[in-house]
């Protein structure tokens, strides 16, 4: 009886890590795309954590990327929005600093990956 509920057990937090594992793989994104005035002029790996000042004419942003998360930490813009948002981790999601016309997004191309090393294998 005990042994039931033990199996019956394992098989439930199986099955709970493999729906947050898919949930996990299928809406975070893995790379960062930063564009300046409608111009990309950086992308970084989600995955590996990594500190980066940004500088352009209009001045300054500081973005980090940690536990697959990016936020700017810093930035010399008079408004300081960017610095208050939220770090952004999925795709689609995005950090917007108006005054420096500074967009940085979350792009996913996980899925395309995989689909690439389908095409390969096959
Ligand atoms: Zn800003």
């Amino acid at each position: 009886m005990k042994k039931d509920l033990i199996f019956v057990g394992v098989i439930l937090l199986f099955a709970g890590i493999l729906l947050m594992w898919q949930k996990v793989t299928s809406s975070n994104g893995n790379r960062v795309l930063v564009s300046q005035d409608g111009e990309v002029i950086a992308s970084y790996d989600l995955d590996c954590d990594r500190e980066e000042l940004l500088t352009f004419e209009s001045g300054c942003n500081y973005l980090k990327i940690t536990a697959g998360k990016a936020s700017i930490v810093q930035a010399d813009c008079p408004d300081q929005i960017c610095v208050h948002q939220p770090s952004i981790c999925h795709v689609g999601e995005t950090i917007i600093c108006l005054p420096h016309k500074l967009v940085v997004e979350v792009t996913g191309n996980k899925e395309q990956k995989e689909e690439g090393y389908d095409a390969i294998s096959q």
